[in-house]
């Protein structure tokens, strides 16, 4: 259950009547808003299970497989996602920080940065801090502060933004349901198999997880690029607040930082020296390789909408790094990062054509070389 603190202070819990029907008037309103109500609980999971079982039920009917799959929403505190097998069940599970820390950094790159430029920007417009105080199912509280804009366009962009964020997040792991990971697993004697955002716990090597993730990633990085294509570059809606059709680009961009961020800076795990030594590639590796297959996606002549968003990503790290007044006095080592090919992106890679036919052996989804 998730209520509602004005700027943090308990004493200030209570909004009058005539605050709540302004606060709701700039309720952006779209079917994946954070808040429907300000006096409302938050009932927007309810949108992404419906996502995630729709995406698997229709490629599962397209390639003659059968999941069934449940998705369930985690009460906890904790930043993280999962998919699951066991007891020949398979589940995605979504934990409540790890929605929560998306809408928060969602509504700073779009209220505080206007990482994405919006149509006749208004200047002198007045930002509210939220809290979001959710107590989770073991009694942990759990208090995220969001920015709520009295402009509604603003708010309408971090709807945009975390939503992308998030499916990023579940379609990575419908990524591992669907393509042959946990069959991989159970094959070489795992009864009960579980994939995390930040850390697997297996008997596999860890070379072998690692391009389990970056195969989860490539799926992942296929729906976003669909998406994008299909839906948001079509959405009357969001061409009509944005400034220009770069800016969807560049939103994407924001929304794939902002997951990023979310799995490296807070875990430490942006960079390594020694990636061999984790179940996971460093969060720098991933968003190489995500916008690269992202490029593959779009084609060599669209190497201009391909900029975008990469200057999305810088845009969102820029801000969320000035956001919490951390270093980023090194944006050209940043851009390195994201866009260089190092021998850590080479070895997996290699790895992946390797192993990519093993996975493939175990399921009916399409092998789809991204080179
Ligand atoms: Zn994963």
């Amino acid at each position: 259950m998730v209520y509602i603190l004005f700027s943090g202070k308990k004493e200030e819990y209570e909004l009058n009547a005539e605050e709540i029907a302004n606060y709701n008037k700039i309720i952006a309103n779209t079917e994946f808003s954070f808040f429907q109500s300000l006096v409302k609980p938050v009932v927007i999971f309810d949108y992404y299970e419906d996502y995630a079982l729709k995406l698997i039920s229709e490629l599962c009917a397209a390639c003659g497989m059968q999941y069934n799959c449940s998705v369930e929403y985690s009460s906890n505190a904790i930043v993280d996602a999962f998919c699951v097998y066991e007891g020949e069940k398979r589940k995605i599970v979504i934990c409540e920080g790890t929605v929560l820390s998306v809408y928060r950094y969602s509504s700073i790159l779009s209220c505080l940065y206007n990482v994405v430029k919006l149509k006749d920007d208004k200047k002198d417009i007045q930002r509210h801090s939220f809290i979001i105080h959710s107590t989770t199912s073991n009694g942990e509280i759990i208090d995220t502060s969001i920015i709520i804009s009295d402009s509604l366009k603003e708010n309408m962009l971090t709807d945009y933004i975390a939503m992308i964020a998030l499916k990023c997040i579940i379609s990575h792991e419908i990524g591992h349901l669907l393509s042959g990971h946990i069959e991989y697993r159970k094959n070489a004697g795992e009864n009960s198999v579980a994939f995390s955002m930040a850390e697997t716990i297996s008997k596999i090597d860890n070379t072998t997880l690692q391009v389990m993730e970056m195969d989860a990633d490539q799926f992942s990085a296929c729906q976003i690029v669909s998406i994008l294509e299909s839906e948001l570059l079509k959405d009357e809606r969001l061409i009509g607040i944005v400034e220009d059709i770069a800016q969807v680009f560049q939103l994407i961009g924001a929304a794939v930082q902002c997951v990023f961020y979310l799995i490296g800076i807070k875990n430490n795990f942006w960079k390594t020296d020694n990636p061999q030594k984790y179940t996971h590639p460093p969060a720098a590796t991933r968003v190489n390789m995500y916008l690269d297959v992202m490029r593959n996606l779009l084609g060599k002549d669209k190497n201009k909408d391909w900029g975008y968003i990469v200057k999305g990503v810088i845009n969102a790290q820029k801000s969320i790094y000035s956001y919490y007044e951390s270093d980023f006095n090194n944006p050209e080592e940043f851009v390195m990062d994201i866009l260089n090919v190092d021998n850590h992106i080479k070895y997996l890679e290699d790895e992946w054509k390797k192993i990519k036919p093993i996975f493939a052996s175990f399921t009916k989804l399409p092998f789809i070389d991204c080179e």
